[in-house]
């Protein structure tokens, strides 16, 4: 019998790069149970949530069941691990059932992480457990609401399999929603392919960046050398948001790096509560290669790594063709501080007039200094403009702050608006609820042990994130301090 619970998924990656996929399918669930489904994300692309709940609908989600008109495909890629390069990676444990078209027009892919062992799985088991699924659910869904370009998380279902991780630990699969998988995994393992990379590049220009598409092949200004600029672009605006909201993702390993410029992944990512760029949570993170404030720098190595892979479309000498990649490249930090102090202007409610360096600089330094919770603070500073000063001393002594605070209110006199309109307009970028290590560690463990109370709870309120409720009041509080000292998260699992 045919399963038509997803309608009307395309295959166009699948028919137009079939060298980059292998055909696979899921290994089906004993006893599916479907933990989280997101009907508003469902309704977005035109699914039935009611068909999506119907034991059809959770075969599909569990990748147990293969939906009609679907060509389900393991993805290769490769990628820079850690700084070493891997030849061969590939979903491992997951698959991409096809796209699905939303109700504006954009193409998405309909993915399932945790189905089973592929040819990719190397010395892995395939298989995904409940805690880190619900986790990237949770995450990505806040990282939405946060107004951060991310992939999106469509279900989780618990597969009903024991998978032996810390001892057995319940089985789940994750169905993510992405504007695509194209990563600059994808096109290391393609350039080593030949043949396959301006196809690849097409294919990304098509569906990322398709006002570049008409731009001739070759030349001073083709369309490859622009696509770079605007992956580049796009990275940079994603990687001033994660520190803007103190988002570590943990492992930004080249194949977990976008050419759309979404954040993906989200397997050892946590938050920082002070603002503290040598923050590393992530256990096999040792040097902390991957450390909260050496981010930029990761991502502009992964860029360049990119850039190698397009050299051959860039120009028609390799001399030429670097000289144009590292004019882009050098690019990226000018990119970066343009959004990073823009973002910052926001959030301290500083509107159409230039924000000087210095400014942003010295209070990071009086942030870091104090170990105030950052994301409190924004919310403190705008207390502080309502003639409320209770907040902002409980976070930062006012001998370290108050000549900034001068500084600060100087620039908003200029502005002409008043103090009561700049701090709404604060409030309105400035969240009162981020994903607290603490609270996502406590609403796992309750779901691995098979209570989602405390994690359907969370989720509410982190994919509220600007909504000021008193009965929401713990969700604003940072960890107690020891607990991110000892914090550690896992990869892979
Ligand atoms: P990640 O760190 O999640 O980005 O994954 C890196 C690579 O390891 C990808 O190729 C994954 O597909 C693969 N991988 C991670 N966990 C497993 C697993 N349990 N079984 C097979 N492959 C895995
Ligand atoms: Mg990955
Ligand atoms: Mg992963």
């Amino acid at each position: 019998d045919t399963n038509t619970a997803v309608a009307g998924l395309e295959n166009t990656f699948a028919e137009e790069l079939g060298e980059l996929t292998v055909p696979w399918k899921g290994v089906p669930a004993p006893a599916p149970a479907l933990l989280v489904l997101n009907e508003q994300l469902a309704a977005d692309l035109g699914l039935s949530a009611e068909a999506l709940r119907s034991e059809d609908g959770v075969a599909v989600l569990s990748g147990s069941a293969v939906p009609a008109g679907s060509t389900p495909v393991a993805m290769a890629y490769a990628g820079h691990q850690f700084g070493g390069y891997a030849p061969l990676l590939g979903d491992g444990r997951a698959m991409l059932l096809g796209e699905l078209v939303d109700a504006g027009g954009r193409r998405v892919d309909l993915h399932l992480k945790g189905s089973g062992p592929t040819p990719f799985s190397r010395g892995g088991d395939g298989f995904a457990v409940v805690g880190p699924m619900l986790r990237e659910y949770l995450v990505s869904e806040a990282m939405s609401a946060l107004g951060i370009p991310t992939t999106r998380a469509l279900s989780v279902v618990a597969t009903g399999r024991d998978v032996r991780r810390n001892g057995a630990e319940p089985g789940a699969v994750l169905a993510r929603v992405a504007s695509s998988h194209l990563r600059v995994g994808t096109f290391e393992y393609a350039a080593r392919q030949g043949e396959v990379l301006p196809r690849l590049a097409d294919y990304a220009i098509a569906r990322h960046y398709p006002e570049l598409a008409d731009l001739p092949a070759t030349g001073d200004d083709n369309r490859y050398l622009r696509f770079f600029d605007a992956v580049v672009e796009a990275q940079a605006s994603l990687v001033a948001k994660w520190m803007l909201i103190g988002f570590v993702h943990g492992v930004m390993n080249t194949d977990n790096t976008t050419v759309s410029g979404e954040t993906i992944d989200y397997g050892p990512c946590a938050f920082v509560d002070a603002f503290d760029p040598g923050a590393v949570f992530s256990s096999i993170d040792r040097g902390g290669r991957y450390a909260f404030g050496n981010q930029p720098a990761v991502l502009t190595w992964n860029l360049a790594r990119f850039a190698e892979t397009l050299l051959p479309l860039l120009a028609s000498t390799p001399d030429d063709a670097i000289t144009a990649a590292s004019a882009v490249l050098d690019t990226f930090d000018d990119r970066y501080d343009g959004h990073l102090t823009t973002g910052i202007a926001a959030k301290l409610g500083v509107a159409g007039i230039r924000i000087e360096r210095a400014l942003v600089d010295d209070l990071l330094t009086v942030m870091e200094e104090s170990g105030a919770d950052w994301t409190g603070s924004f919310r403190a500073l705008a207390d502080e403009l309502r003639g409320d000063s209770a907040p902002l001393d409980r976070l930062v002594p006012r001998a370290a702050i108050g000549p900034w605070l001068e500084r600060w209110n100087a620039l908003l006199a200029r502005q002409g608006r008043s103090p009561a309109e700049i701090a709404d307009a604060m409030d309105r970028v400035n969240p009162l609820y981020i994903p607290r290590n603490h609270l996502v560690d406590a609403a796992l463990r309750a779901a691995t042990e098979g209570d989602l109370s405390l994690f359907g709870k969370l989720l509410e309120v982190v994919t509220q994130p600007f909504e000021r409720r008193d009965e929401w009041s713990d969700y604003a509080v940072p960890a107690p301090r020891l607990f991110n000292e000892s914090f550690q998260t896992f990869c892979g699992t």
